[in-house]
């Protein structure tokens, strides 16, 4: 690998590498960030008291079938004409338990269009929540936009000089330094090896590298960092 030329490449490659980080940790595009989770958050809610509401529907559904099937019993059973005491005994004892069923499926009913106006209620505030995110999201996004921009301009010669410089590149020293780059190998990528350790984790890699470091221009992987070391 042409050593000096790979480290004059890459001294411009961390520019730009900066100004990514630069404009990814940028108060603009946090909050951006911030807004676009947010959003996403309400909108899972909204969601969410969907299907609950879609549930509830098919609970009334299955309540309408039961009234339905009360109303026929009690329409079928005889709730008079006792003409003995015992007899009036038990019709008080049929009464009370219909109108004990009744109670149930009532109350049930009740609980079920008590959290539907819940439901409506949430949904109305999370609504008026999400169409002021959007609102707040495009304002946030102009922002981040104005930066990205500032920040592609203020890097604009090293980005030139690099891409006039990838021409005059050994293809080979290139592919290797994009593929670690492509592999989130820390930065700097290409660093010395010196006394027996990787210059750039500090880690003791003597054993593993000296022997393919023989030459100038050799180069090997720190097993450690997956840097790519040369020796002076
Ligand atoms: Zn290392």
């Amino acid at each position: 690998m042409n050593i000096a030329k790979i480290l004059e490449y890459q001294k411009l490659d961390l520019v730009i590498y900066k100004a990514d980080r630069d404009y990814v940790n940028s108060n603009e595009n946090k909050k951006y960030q911030a807004v676009r989770a947010n959003i996403i958050e309400i909108t899972e809610s909204l969601i969410k008291l969907d299907k609950e509401a879609a549930d509830i529907f098919a609970d009334i559904e299955k309540l309408k079938t039961l009234l339905d099937a009360f109303v026929k019993k009690s329409k079928s059973t005889p709730l008079t004409g006792a003409k003995t005491l015992d007899q009036a005994d038990k019709l008080d004892e049929t009464i009370g338990a219909l109108d004990s069923e009744l109670n149930g499926l009532d109350k049930e009913l009740q609980k079920s269009f008590k959290r539907l106006n819940e439901i409506s209620r949430e949904a109305k505030e999370l609504s008026s929540k999400y169409a002021a995110l959007k609102v707040e999201l495009k304002k946030v996004e102009e922002l981040r936009k104005q930066k990205r921009t500032e920040i592609i301009n203020s890097i604009n010669k090293e980005g030139n000089l690099l891409n006039e410089m990838k021409e005059t590149m050994d293809p080979k020293d290139l592919a290797i330094y994009s593929r670690a780059r492509a592999a989130k190998v820390k930065m700097p990528i290409v660093v010395e090896y010196k006394d027996g350790h990787c210059a750039a984790c500090g880690m003791e890699i003597k054993s593993e590298v000296e022997n393919k470091l023989q030459n100038p221009g050799d180069i090997a992987e720190c097993p450690n960092c997956r840097r790519i070391v040369y020796k002076k």
